[in-house]
């Protein structure tokens, strides 16, 4: 960022009276331009044992497979956002089941909110994002050419959960030191929402 969006002038990065991290700051009117993490939210959109991955038609990762997800828009809710994303990548309808996986990407500035949802039918198609849109069972999910560490992290979970019955909320964050992605999970008690002991989301604080 480099001009005021209010009045046009070079913007200055310092501390502001009070707060703890630089900002852009414009001299001339006042304005203090935050700068905040943006939030992706996407389906894990399944018809039986198999989930709907879309190949991108964008960059970045041209050509390799993701789950439908995009950036948030103003005015829409989270829910609604893995909705239209679904429908925009892949043409697809959703009933959402249920938020299923939330992972921090501190490097990119980025909070991924994964939903499980249900497709309504089998009525899909490449949306204008993607390049082709398959169902894929387990075995036939092209493990090693999915877009991004979000996805992998994601599907990993979704079948290990899948595998043992139960659907679990996963939180993680994604970690990058050079050009090495480290997956930290970040593990809410197994009964989190029932267990107010001061360690059971100690974890998840920094
Ligand atoms: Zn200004």
């Amino acid at each position: 960022m480099k001009y005021c969006s209010n009045c046009g002038t070079a913007l200055t990065r310092k501390i502001p009276l009070g707060d703890n991290r630089p900002r852009h700051m414009c001299e001339a009117c006042g304005s203090i331009h935050y700068q905040n993490p943006k939030i992706v939210a996407g389906c894990i959109a399944e018809w039986g044992n198999q989930v709907l991955l879309c190949r991108r038609a964008i960059e970045p990762r041209y050509g390799l497979w993701t789950l439908p997800a995009g950036f948030m828009e103003n005015e829409e809710t989270s829910l609604e956002a893995a909705i239209r994303e679904t429908h925009e990548e892949a043409n697809a309808r959703v009933e959402v089941l249920g938020l299923f996986a939330l992972f921090n990407l501190p490097h990119v500035n980025q909070v991924y909110m994964m939903f499980r949802s249900r497709m309504l039918d089998l009525d899909f198609s490449p949306g204008h994002e993607s390049l082709e849109v398959e169902l894929f069972d387990e075995p036939g999910v092209p493990w090693d050419r999915l877009a991004f560490p979000t996805i992998l992290h994601t599907l990993r979970f979704y079948y290990q959960d899948r595998r043992s019955g139960v659907f679990r909320f996963h939180v993680g964050d994604i970690v990058k030191h050079g050009a090495e992605a480290t997956f930290v999970q970040r593990r809410p008690a197994p009964d989190a929402a029932t267990d107010d002991r001061p360690s059971a989301s100690a974890g998840m604080e920094r």
